[in-house]
């Protein structure tokens, strides 16, 4: 008997004589069964599908070995295998079954053996099956198709003979069979910014999505990408499908390199956060696998955020350079400036442009509670109005453009300084003149 041990399901000892094979199975934790209402208990497990961290536990499993990748060749290579453990639970928000404390690293995906059963003659014929529905169903034939994890190219072959331009992603040892097959293969793990330049018309994902610690991030990549690129590409995935396995009480189903198991509404719901608009789920293969067909959806806010984020971040750029130069242009000509608003928007202004105080070191703050402390970060001493009243400034740069104009009547009207007041405002220094808009 394995010695995998399981901590909420376990085996009663078995009576003398009888078969080890044929064993009871006695819930512990969940003993006696009742269907009580419970909330799901809050972990640090996010689900894969949706985020939420609100789950149920199903099993756990403490030393379980990998059971695809990396085939052991001997007895004692078998039995020393590394075990890991299998905690299996479900979403309590969008049911998918998931296991935590999963690490992708640990699978030997770019050298180990990964021995999938392909040549099953109902499998394969369900595959072809499959394609020619795909084929006609979104009239595929003198397209651009790129298969994620296409192994050794079967189904994308099946595409090719379609009239398709074929295009693989597969990062495992199959790339060279595929690329022997030819298929245009590349031997890597697939990103979303590869559809710069592919411009794919479809993508095809089959049995990948299972396997990774973050498909949920995996896709949005890809949905993202095709935002920026201004593509809508067809979506194919395919996924085991969890569901008649869980009223079967079937626990073999879950294996480590299975991280994701998917019940429909988990795979659905998948694609919807990730951004894509489902056009096609049904389960397969006596409902043993789940179908997608989705697109993404082409996010006018996606786009927006993404010029303005590149532009703000080329603007501030100049402007803390900008604004540099001008203090700089001050100290050359031997101005006496000061700085009004030492701490908050004031501080966070010096350190980010780093005025420091070779740079500007007279700080001037409204709060008397503040005088004679320092400014964070840069360090100046931070003094009251009083030492522009001693000695008059020449400049003032208001630090905090929500307060200024209050800090410009202070100025004026409380101490009747005449300095010339700025800003730092729009892409640098400006004066705060009368119909400047803050
Ligand atoms: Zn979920």
């Amino acid at each position: 008997m394995h010695p995998h041990k399981l901590s909420t399901l376990r085996t009663d000892a078995p009576p003398q004589g009888a078969e080890e094979s044929a064993p009871t199975l006695v819930r512990r934790d969940l003993a006696p069964l009742s269907l009580r209402p419970a909330a799901p208990p809050v972990t640090s497990d996010a689900c894969l599908a949706c985020k939420s961290v609100y789950n149920y536990p199903l099993a756990r499993w403490e030393d379980m070995p990998l059971s695809v990748l990396g085939l052991p060749r001997s007895t004692e290579e078998a039995r020393n295998m590394r075990g890991f453990v299998l905690d299996v639970r479900q979403c309590a928000s969008c049911g998918h079954v998931f296991h935590t404390d999963f690490h992708y690293d640990h699978i030997p995906y770019r050298n180990g053996s990964n021995l999938v059963y392909n040549d099953g003659a109902a499998w394969k014929a369900y595959q072809d099956e499959l394609a020619e529905e795909w084929i006609s169903s979104y009239g595929l034939s003198g397209k651009r198709i790129v298969e994620i994890g296409c192994g050794e190219g079967r189904f994308l072959q099946r595409m090719q003979r379609a009239g398709n331009h074929c295009i693989g992603f597969e990062p495992g040892s199959d790339a060279a069979r595929a690329a022997a097959a030819g298929i245009e293969c590349y031997p890597e793990y697939f990103q979303g910014s590869r559809l710069f330049d592919l411009r794919a018309d479809a993508i095809i994902c089959r049995h990948v999505l299972e396997h990774l610690a973050d498909p949920l991030d995996f896709l949005e990549d890809i949905s993202i990408a095709c935002s920026a690129a201004g593509i809508a590409p067809l979506f194919l995935a395919e996924v085991p499908c969890i569901e008649k396995a869980l009223e079967q009480n079937r626990i073999n189903d879950f294996l480590y390199e299975h991280v994701s198991n998917f019940t429909c509404s988990s795979f659905c719901t998948l694609f919807e956060r990730a951004g894509f608009r489902v056009l096609d789920l049904r389960t397969r293969f006596q409902e043993e696998v789940v179908t997608i067909a989705a697109r993404p959806r082409l996010s006018h806010t996606q786009r927006e955020v993404h010029a303005r984020a590149q532009r703000f971040r080329l603007e501030v750029e100049e402007k803390i350079a900008r604004t540099r130069r001008t203090l700089e242009a001050w100290r050359t000509a031997g101005m006496r400036v000061a700085l009004w608003g030492a701490t908050g928007k004031g501080a966070a202004l010096m350190n980010m442009v780093g005025i420091t105080p070779d740079l500007c070191d007279l700080v001037i703050d409204s709060d008397v509670r503040k005088v004679g402390g320092f400014v964070p970060g840069t360090g100046q001493l931070i003094q009251g109005p009083q030492a522009l009243l001693d000695e008059p400034a020449d400049r003032i740069l208001i630090c905090t453009n929500w307060r200024a104009r209050d800090i410009e009547r202070e100025i004026r009207q409380v101490h009747g300084m005449d300095a010339e007041l700025f800003v730092v405002h729009d892409h640098g220094v400006v004066h705060l003149v009368d119909d400047l808009v803050l």
